[in-house]
């Protein structure tokens, strides 16, 4: 158990040197039922990461005093952080190739300017994957339910089967009720970024989504918004 948690929340060290972007992370982080730490260079951030070690960082590529990367090196090579999950944050202007060629040994790569949902989804997904907090709970919407843990859905108490791409799909929409998300947005949010998939895959999966959660004379749950995107919804348009 990472000694970072606390009361069950988990923790999140932002290493961010640009102080309003530091802000808004913590207040959209802390609003989501983050634990929010923050430090504004390279080696404040290791002192923090031996201090009290959080479940996940979100590291800033270009940072003063030591880089993202070096930071990301150093916690690599320490036995006590080697599994530590971390997103590094880079700007548009960084060769994403060179980027990714540095090896850092970050889990994940998210470039700024980001979409704040699709980071939150990227942390929430990394978490589960290293088994730093295990979901739990459910996730509810009109009469749809479904229970993290078992990852039983079901629609007006009848099951529901649905295949993996699907179910993080309805996930990621049970997580945003009623928010339009472009298929860039989807892509990147339940898909992850390191795999190359055509937009047109997100209409795919969309309608294998609906064909299995809407049952015969139930209402679609799926918006689709004409030159937009998808959104989970009730109201017709
Ligand atoms: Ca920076």
């Amino acid at each position: 158990m990472p000694d970072g948690s606390i009361s069950g929340r988990p923790s999140v060290l932002v290493v961010e040197d640009e102080a309003a972007l530091a802000t808004l992370l913590r207040y959209n982080l802390e609003k989501q039922g983050f634990h929010v730490d923050e430090a504004g260079d390279g080696q404040e951030a290791l002192n923090r990461i031996a201090e009290t070690t959080p479940d996940l960082v979100l590291l800033d590529w270009m940072l003063p005093t030591l880089s993202g990367i070096e930071v990301c090196r150093q916690l690599r090579r320490r036995h006590e952080t080697r599994g530590l999950p971390v997103i590094m944050l880079t700007a548009r202007t960084e060769d994403q190739d060179a980027v990714r060629g540095l090896n850092t040994g970050a889990d994940d790569y998210i470039t700024k300017p980001f979409n704040m949902e699709a980071l939150i989804a990227r942390m929430r997904a990394l978490l589960r994957r290293t088994g730093a907090v295990p979901a739990k709970g459910s996730l509810e919407f009109h009469d749809i339910s479904m229970d993290l843990t078992t990852h039983r859905v079901q629609r007006g108490g009848r099951a529901v089967q649905l295949g993996p791409t699907e179910y993080r799909l309805l996930e990621f929409f049970l997580r945003h009720p009623r928010r339009v998300f472009t298929r860039e947005e989807l892509l990147d949010g339940v898909w992850g970024r390191d795999i190359h998939v055509e937009l047109r895959t997100v209409d795919v999966h969309i309608r294998r989504l609906r064909k299995s959660i809407n049952g015969e004379g139930e209402l679609d749950v799926v918006r689709t918004v004409r030159a937009a995107g998808y959104a989970l919804d009730t109201e017709a348009l």
